[in-house]
């Protein structure tokens, strides 16, 4: 059995009311009543009972139809609201339906209440149903927005074309806010280089549902870049299709910067500022490969080290010792080309790569570098210390296994070096 549907029913007469609730029962609606013919009467059932609909006859002398109505949409917006009209008319009708009812039925047309009350329940259901959903929705987006906003990382709401939808404050000290503005492409700001494999990054979560992290640079109005690392999830719709994309990002500029400043610290010997010896055997496998490859491509090797160096620290201190090293360091930095590479293999010994350099040419280079160390003396204590230097030189051959077999040969020629008497430099062809 259907529960029984309580009305408010306004009406003067009790057996008027009565026969209402009989009609409608005749129309298969189990109703019981609450009848009212005041305003304060109304009121007090309103909120004493529990009714899900109000029926107001017209004229009620205690209770006009427009302030019941105004009462109701006052204290109860969710009830549907029909008015009985015992005297209709066209004007009465639509000034109410205007103010808000949800009905209006001539009292001649009775039998028609029942499926009329069955609709307006259903719409009210269906209301009440809205405004939960609504209710839920404003909720979530208060929650997204107390989230996002509170955070320092990059929130980016993007449609399926990679379009901003929305954009975290987070953006603003990074961007004007005419280049965030909703709807502008979200790939603008991105790096040139990086932008392409970013939009195809996007175009793989939008197609396949699976998000993916990427790393990227923004390349800001003052030129100056910002390393990203991001994740982009898809959003589906009730569709189940991806309608949106959201891409969290994290800045990690500076943590990039610090990973640099160590790989340089790494590859570089802290007291000359030169390639260590690990970074500069790496160089020199470089240029043996490209050697390899490229049969026209010619380049040499030098190994050098200091004459009597220890003579120079027993004299005169191993800070003088170091000062002699950072000296000659210098020396080197300003004989070399820009594509030359010259690394600190360890204690005083020293190596270049001179790429293009044939051995005749190498050989050129190295003696007009042995006299230049030999012209110009490190200062240390305002006392000058002179040191020279023996080079042994070859040429990377296309034979050549790796970075060692020339090493070892210009070795072999530096030894001679010393073996005939230092400062000077021999060859090994
Ligand atoms: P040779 O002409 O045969 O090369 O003689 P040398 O004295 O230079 O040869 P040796 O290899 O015997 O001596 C190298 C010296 O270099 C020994 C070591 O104390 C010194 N040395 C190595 N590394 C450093 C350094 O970083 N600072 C200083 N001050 N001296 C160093
Ligand atoms: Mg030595
Ligand atoms: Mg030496």
């Amino acid at each position: 059995m259907k529960s029984e549907l309580r009305l408010l029913i306004v009406e003067t007469s009790a057996a008027e009311a009565d026969s209402l609730l009989q009609a409608l029962r005749g129309q298969g609606v189990e109703v019981a009543g609450t009848v009212v013919s005041t305003l304060s009467a109304m009121r007090e059932a309103l909120a004493a009972a529990d009714c899900k609909a109000i029926i107001c006859c017209h004229p009620v002398a205690g209770c006009p139809a427009a302030t019941a109505l105004a009462l109701a949409q006052e204290l109860r917006p969710d009830l549907p609201f029909i008015v009985l009209a015992r005297e209709p008319s066209l004007e009465l009708a639509v000034g109410l339906m205007k103010l808000g009812a949800h009905d209006y039925l001539p009292v001649d047309e009775l039998p028609r209440l029942g499926p009329a009350l069955e609709r307006e329940l259903r719409d009210a259901a269906v209301r009440r149903r809205q405004v939960i959903i609504e209710n839920r929705l404003h909720e979530s987006y208060e929650l997204f927005r107390a989230i996002v906003e509170n955070v320092g990382d990059l929130v980016a709401v993007l449609d399926t074309e990679g379009r901003r939808v929305y954009n975290s404050p987070s953006y603003r000290p990074l961007f004007n806010e005419r280049d965030i503005r909703r709807g502008s492409s979200s790939f603008a700001e991105i790096h040139p280089e990086d932008r392409e494999r970013i939009r195809s990054v996007f175009r793989k979560t939008v197609a396949t549902g699976i998000g993916e992290c990427a790393e990227f640079r923004f390349l800001l109005k003052d030129g100056s870049i910002r390393f990203m690392e991001s994740d982009g999830r898809a959003i589906r719709g009730v569709d189940g299709k991806v309608s949106k994309v959201v891409v969290v990002s994290r800045d990690i500029t500076d943590q990039k910067r610090l990973e640099a400043e160590l790989r340089e610290m790494a590859a570089t010997d802290m007291l000359t500022g030169l390639p260590n010896r690990r970074h500069f055997i790496g160089q020199l496998e470089q240029e043996t490969a490209r050697v390899h490859r490229d049969g026209e491509h010619s380049a040499s090797v030098l190994m050098i080290d200091i004459d009597h160096f220890k003579r120079v620290n027993d004299s005169s201190g191993h800070v003088a010792g170091d000062q002699v090293l950072r000296h000659l360091s210098a020396t080197m930095r300003q004989e070399l080309r820009r594509v030359d590479t010259a690394g600190r293999l360890g204690g005083e010994e020293f190596a270049i790569i001179l790429p293009g350099a044939a051995l005749a040419d190498a050989e050129l280079f190295a003696d007009r570098l042995r006299r230049k160390v030999a012209e110009t003396a490190a200062m240390h204590d305002s006392r000058e210390l002179p040191v020279t230097i023996s080079i042994g030189v070859s040429e990377i051959r296309a034979t050549d296994a790796g970075a060692e077999d020339v090493l070892g040969r210009a070795d072999r020629a530096l030894y001679r070096a010393k073996e005939s008497g230092r400062n000077r430099v021999v060859v090994e062809a």
